[in-house]
């Protein structure tokens, strides 16, 4: 861990509390009535699913699946590994797949090809943040937060070698103090 990083704000708690409501009204309209199995991409959307799901007044599932791409690296690998994967039946759901932060879209397109091979009845994604300059892969996503500059992010569930994820705003992390 680098000792001079220094996080700064760049999405406060506010603007991130104001972003799950909007999110939620959309996919209120989307699935009320639909019981939806909402599926959270561990570990960085542990806290956005939290809030999230407490915005959604209809009855749905929880699950999650743990994939890991990027060790303690800044950078994804490119190589990604299920850790845990879906312990409940998807077939015929109507799955919403939620994640933190989409960068090169990697690691979302390989959760979706293996959620897909499990024959729901429909499958969409709510991302918190996207960082669409970093897109490597086309992915689907139907419902978005922010769309964020192309920096480092913690805070809010998102890490930096594990650290960081308890910090209640979006920050960046400076390189240089
Ligand atoms: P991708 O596969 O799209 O390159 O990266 C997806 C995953 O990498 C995200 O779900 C997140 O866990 C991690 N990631 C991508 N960008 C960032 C970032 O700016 N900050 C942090 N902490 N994690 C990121
Ligand atoms: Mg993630």
């Amino acid at each position: 861990m680098n000792e001079a990083a220094k996080p700064t704000v760049l999405y406060t708690r506010e603007q991130i509390q104001a972003t799950v409501k909007r999110l939620a009204g959309e996919i209120t309209c989307d699935y009320a009535g639909k019981k939806p199995l909402v599926i959270g991409i561990l570990k960085g959307s542990f806290i956005f699913m939290a809030d999230l799901v407490r915005e959604l007044d209809f009855p749905l599932e929880i699950e999650f699946v743990r994939v890991s791409s990027y060790g303690r690296a800044r950078q994804s690998s490119g190589k990604i590994t299920v850790v845990q994967g879906v312990r409940t039946a998807v077939k015929g759901r109507h799955v919403l797949v939620i994640e933190d932060i989409i960068d090169s879209g990697l690691s979302l397109r390989f959760v979706l090809d293996s959620l897909r091979r499990k024959k729901p009845a429909s499958i969409k994604v709510c991302c918190l943040l996207d960082k669409p300059a970093r897109r490597a892969v086309p992915v689907p996503v139907n419902y978005t937060g922010f769309e964020a500059p192309d920096r480092f992010l913690v805070g809010y569930g998102l890490d930096w070698g594990e650290q960081y994820r308890n910090l209640p705003d979006i920050c960046y992390i400076e390189d240089k103090p």
